[in-house]
């Protein structure tokens, strides 16, 4: 095109419709082109541990655009060789507990012994308000100047579910990219807990000594859920009372039976603040590492949550296929009214929905 055509264009002088409309269109192809992603590149830069490349992928997998999740699974098939290298471990705690002091903590004990790790989160609350627990990522920072630590705040999205399967897929991303050690922060709220469990080999659960009655105000999921207890904020005033809530503690997972491979739960002090205890805990996961790696419960239970992910995303899946059928939702309308005043029960409009 000349150039003089062009400038004519961009005065809007001289020029026919029909070359207006050609000239617009060779300008989307040029755009779609230039926005069009090399997956393949983009695959390559990834395992060569390129930040920008991996940040780039994970922004696709948390996409609602279809080709935008096309170009994600693409990747993560691709990445999926290179992956399930690292220890993927899961933090817990109450708001306040210290869980970003913690991680920053651990994660320099880590980077400074060479260890790359990667920081995400699953936030129940961010499906609801588009926050997150890691948006703020001040709360960490010295780690986020460590070239050697990656943190990514929590995806958001309509369920815990949809955020849960990007945070599955983000660790495999992560992985790819060389990351040692994946750590996956979540605040103890509703579900999170359990979701996160089931994506992790070893789950931290953090707490603050209280006086006495330690047990009291914790899920009991929860304490069969960890592999350790870790009493944060133990030192200054505190730190006596955090040694009798290791007792207490102790005691009380004594309760439970022994995991059925050869771990009993741990229970520990620290203090992330003092950087007191951290390194003992890194040590306990290590060992717990190489206990189950070679009874084999580790790659065991890797294989398990696949498969529990696998019915996850089935039964996901089908659920917003039916909720977004058009004839469901108008349907789904009728039949609630339908209730409301009584005239069916949930029992049979359920019945009708689901069969037409
Ligand atoms: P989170 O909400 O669980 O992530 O907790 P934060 O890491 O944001 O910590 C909450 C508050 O507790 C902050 O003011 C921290 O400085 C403080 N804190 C965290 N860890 C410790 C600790 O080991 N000892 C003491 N004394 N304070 C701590």
């Amino acid at each position: 095109m000349a150039k003089e055509k062009k400038s004519a264009l961009k005065e809007g002088k001289g020029v026919s419709v029909s070359e207006i409309t050609n000239l617009s269109r060779i300008k989307t192809i040029k755009e779609k082109r230039k926005s069009k992603i090399n997956t393949e590149a983009l695959v390559a830069s990834i395992l060569n541990k390129n930040i920008t490349a991996l940040s780039r992928a994970i922004t696709l997998v948390e996409s609602k655009n279809l080709t935008h999740l096309e170009q994600a699974n693409t990747i993560i098939k691709a990445c999926l060789p290179h992956a399930n290298k690292s220890i993927r471990i899961g933090i817990t705690g109450v708001p306040g507990v210290g869980k970003s002091t913690f991680i920053e903590t651990l994660g320099k004990h880590l980077t400074s012994k060479g260890k790359r790790i990667a920081i995400l989160a699953i936030d129940p609350s961010s499906t609801l308000t588009k926050g997150s627990i890691l948006g703020d990522k001040t709360r960490m920072e010295d780690l986020v100047k460590d070239a050697n630590a990656y943190i990514r705040p929590s995806a958001s999205g309509d369920s815990l579910g949809g955020v849960a399967r990007k945070t599955r897929e983000t660790i495999i991303l992560c992985e790819a990219a060389g990351f040692d050690v994946i750590i996956i922060e979540t605040v103890g709220v509703g579900q999170s807990e359990t979701t996160v469990h089931s994506m992790v080999d070893f789950f931290l659960l953090l707490k603050l000594a209280g006086a006495g009655d330690e047990l009291q105000g914790i899920k009991r999921g929860i304490i069969e859920m960890a592999d350790a207890i870790a009493i944060n904020k133990a030192d200054g005033d505190n730190l006596k009372r955090a040694k009798l809530a290791k007792v207490e503690f102790n005691r009380a997972l004594h309760l439970y039976p022994e995991k059925s491979f050869n771990w009993h739960p741990k229970v520990t002090i620290c203090s992330a603040l003092k950087n007191e205890g951290i390194d003992a805990i890194w040590e306990l996961i290590l060992e717990y590492v190489a206990i189950t790696s070679k009874n084999n419960y580790f790659y065991e239970k890797r294989n398990e949550q696949n498969k529990f992910w696998l019915i996850q995303t089935i039964e996901e899946q089908l659920k917003s296929d039916f909720f977004n059928t058009p004839k469901i939702k108008k349907e789904l309308e009728n039949q609630l009214q339908l209730i409301e005043t009584n005239q069916t029960t949930p029992f049979a409009a359920a019945d009708y929905l689901l069969k037409i």
